[in-house]
C-alpha cells in the first residue's frame, strides 16, 4: 500500500472514530447483542430493528479503541437497509477480508470498509475490527453476548 493511500485510509478511520455514525441506543429495538474484546477492552452493544427480513435501523453503543469504533460506525452504514441474508454476507466478506493471508484481494462489495483491511498486518487489531461484526451477527441470529476470546 502506498503512503498516500495509507493516509487516506487513516483519515477515514479517524473521521468515523471522532464522529461515529448511528451511535446510540435504539428504543424498542427488536434485537440486540453485546460484544466484548477483553484483549483491548472494547465493549459494544449493537441494536437492530428489522421489518420483513430487512434491517431498517441499526445503531451501536459502547466504549472502544479507534478501530473498533470506526468499524462499528462503518458497519451500521453498510448493513442499513440490507436484507438479513445480505447483512450476513457482508459480515462474512468483512471477516474474510481482515483474516485472509497472502496478497490483499479486492472487496468491491465492502465499499469504505476496505480501509480496515490494513488491520491484517496487526493481529491484535483484527479482534477490534471484527468485534462489532460478531456482535451484529449475534444480534441477527438471536441476540446474547459474544466475546472475542
Ligand atoms: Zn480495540
Amino acid at each position: 500500500m502506498n503512503a498516500d493511500l495509507r493516509e487516506l485510509y487513516q483519515d477515514i478511520i479517524l473521521d468515523h472514530n471522532r464522529h461515529p455514525r448511528n451511535r446510540g441506543r435504539l428504543d424498542g429495538s427488536h434485537r440486540q447483542a453485546e460484544g466484548h474484546n477483553p484483549l483491548c477492552g472494547d465493549n459494544v452493544t449493537v441494536y437492530i430493528q428489522t421489518e420483513n427480513d430487512r434491517v431498517t435501523q441499526v445503531a451501536f453503543e459502547g466504549q472502544g479503541c479507534a478501530i473498533s469504533t470506526a468499524s462499528a460506525s462503518m458497519m451500521t452504514l453498510a448493513v442499513q437497509g440490507k436484507t438479513l441474508s445480505e447483512a450476513e454476507k457482508i459480515f462474512r466478506e468483512f471477516q474474510s477480508m481482515v483474516t485472509e493471508t497472502g496478497d490483499a484481494q479486492p472487496h468491491p462489495d465492502l465499499g469504505d470498509l476496505e480501509v480496515l483491511a490494513g488491520v491484517r498486518e496487526y493481529p491484535v487489531r483484527i479482534k477490534c475490527a471484527t468485534l462489532p461484526w460478531h456482535t451484529l451477527h449475534a444480534a441477527l441470529t438471536g441476540g446474547g453476548e459474544v466475546s472475542t476470546e
